[in-house]
């Protein structure tokens, strides 16, 4: 069983930015920026684990409503709401 940081690296990694899962997040519109939307929030965990901290971060992954909306347009099977989940955990460790 993987960890947090495990998963969230096997699967973010597999990110290739083509905004697919975009157009279906209802939060990325109103929060204004692509931070609030699916791609820049799977990105952003990246940086999570990296160990970057800013409350930037933590409102984007936090406006996030883990609908999971998004997983069904990545073409990489990026379980995208798991991985902001879990950089959630690590937020709060
Ligand atoms: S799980 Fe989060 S990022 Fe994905 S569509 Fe829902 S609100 Fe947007
Ligand atoms: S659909 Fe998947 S691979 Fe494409 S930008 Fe979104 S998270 Fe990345």
């Amino acid at each position: 069983m993987k960890n947090p940081i495990e998963r969230v690296v096997a699967e973010a990694s597999r990110c290739v930015y083509c905004g697919f899962c975009e157009p279906l997040c209802p939060t990325l519109r109103p929060g204004g920026h692509r931070g609030y939307g699916p791609r820049g929030r799977v990105n952003i965990a990246l940086l999570v684990v990296k160990g970057y901290r800013s409350e930037e971060v933590v409102k984007a992954l936090y406006t996030c409503l883990l609908c999971a909306a998004c997983n069904t347009a990545c073409p990489a099977r990026i379980d995208i709401a798991g991985v902001i989940r879990d950089a959630r955990t690590l937020l709060s460790g």
